[in-house]
């Protein structure tokens, strides 16, 4: 067990009462926080580190992300949902290999610790190669492997996929946990979604789904089903079980109470909705009855980098635009969307604060800089003036993925090269549309 002090640092505890510290110690034992203010009579630190003119806090966790899609980062640009599916998206995945899973999801590990994230909630394919990225990297991460149905699916269907899940589920010393991916209600027929879900409860697991990005989905659904996509999961058994559901853009007042009273975990990924000019979440709205509501980037290909202080900072901005209203997400409200409520839909509700007894997953931040300067609301520094890129040090269970800028875990130079090189070939080659979003 190594024992970690961290002296010195301006703390954004965001513990409830959401404490700022200045100049104040963190001791770490072994995984967890055992301190914070001042390290304990007697505390024998391992490694100390002075974090002077340094801001410390939980790392951001990206509750909804396809890590191995930075093969298509750039890939798909200005289109609307339907063609950025059919043309470009869809496409280039008929021809997607594990390796390229692999050397996708390594660059954005690499690209995640390097702006301070600590745990990721991925939904893709191939996703043996993810959980090995994610073990190497020193990562937590919630894994699905993303099925379409009982037919016309990438590397497994469902019953492949629960191999998956009980082969990962509590590895890497309890940093990856898995969980089941059915695509969406829009890709699943009903049969197969209440099919997903009796697995789900089978195995003890949850499910991480998309739901109701588009006015055309919600429409679709009634004319087909007469149920919304919220009223479809709901009715084919999918809230039985633990649910993140990324997007929840169109969800009216019914959908909102059910997923308030169902306990869903809804995850906001502002930058592809603005950039794919899909909607708002209602994200007042859902929180005022009391859903947990986290951020994702979501994959690369729609917001192109795993920025997650962008999306926290995306998350105040989208919403005081769209109401007219600078009072909406105040204060440290989107940094806690970002952080602790990303790592309790993902299995940790120990990690996201900086207090006694949780894990250490912390991140430092190097305000030694103009853009950080006067200190006087460090909350505000953070969100609306920080930038990834001074993101210094980054811990995970009191391990170092990064110091100084320094990735600990990972070969960068080799990801880049890797990365690059198989990103060209895969889009160099005859590419096949492998199925039809209808929306
Ligand atoms: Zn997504």
């Amino acid at each position: 067990m190594t024992r970690i002090l961290i002296t010195h640092a301006d703390i954004i505890t965001l513990d409830a009462a959401g404490t700022i510290l200045r100049n104040a110690d963190v001791a770490i034992d072994g995984e967890r926080i055992v301190a914070v203010g001042q390290a304990p009579a007697g505390f024998q630190p391992d490694a100390t580190l002075d974090a002077r003119n340094h801001v410390l806090l939980p790392g951001f966790v990206n509750a909804h992300t396809h890590a191995p899609m930075t093969f298509e980062r750039g890939w798909a640009e200005d289109l609307p949902l339907d063609r950025w599916f059919n043309e470009r998206v869809w496409v280039v995945e008929s021809q997607l290999t594990d390796e390229d899973v692999y050397w996708g999801a390594m660059l954005a590990a690499a690209e995640m610790i390097r702006g301070g994230t600590v745990a990721f909630g991925d939904h893709y394919f191939y996703m043996d190669r993810v959980a090995e990225a994610a073990e190497q990297a020193g990562l937590r991460a919630l894994l699905a492997w993303c099925v379409f149905g009982e037919e016309n699916n990438i590397g497994a269907d469902l019953p492949r996929t629960v191999d998956f899940v009980q082969r990962w589920q509590g590895t890497a010393g309890g940093r990856i946990r898995t969980i089941l991916g059915p695509h969406s209600p829009y890709m699943c027929e009903p049969r197969f979604l209440a099919r997903s879900a009796a697995v789900a409860a089978r195995l003890g697991v949850g499910i991480h789904i998309h739901l109701a990005e588009s006015q055309q989905q919600v429409d679709n659904s009634l004319a087909k089903h007469d149920r919304s996509p919220v009223e479809l999961l709901e009715a084919n058994g999918v809230f039985d079980v633990p649910t993140i559901a990324a997007h929840c853009i169109y969800v009216n007042a019914i959908d909102q109470a059910i997923l308030a009273s169902r306990g869903v975990t809804v995850v906001q990924c502002p930058n592809c909705h603005m950039k794919l000019g899909m909607g708002v979440t209602p994200v007042p709205a859902l929180l005022a009855q009391g859903v947990n509501v986290a951020l994702g980037t979501d994959g690369t290909a729609s917001s192109n980098d795993l920025n997650m202080l962008k999306e926290a900072r995306l998350a105040a901005l989208i919403q005081k635009l769209h109401h007219a209203d600078p009072e909406a997400m105040p204060g440290d409200l989107p940094l806690r969307m970002a952080t602790q409520n990303g790592a309790r839909a993902l299995g940790w509700p120990d990690s996201g604060a900086i207090v006694p007894g949780m894990l250490a997953d912390l991140i430092l931040l190097d305000c030694d800089r103009p853009h950080w300067r006067p200190r006087y609301d460090l909350v505000a520094n953070l969100l609306h003036s920080a930038q990834a890129g001074d993101v210094s040090h980054v811990m995970v269970a009191g391990r170092w993925l990064m110091q100084d800028r320094r990735l600990v875990t990972l070969d960068e130079e080799r990801i880049l090269w890797e990365a690059e090189r198989r990103a060209l070939a895969l889009v160099g080659q005859e590419l096949a549309i492998v199925r039809k979003y209808q929306g």
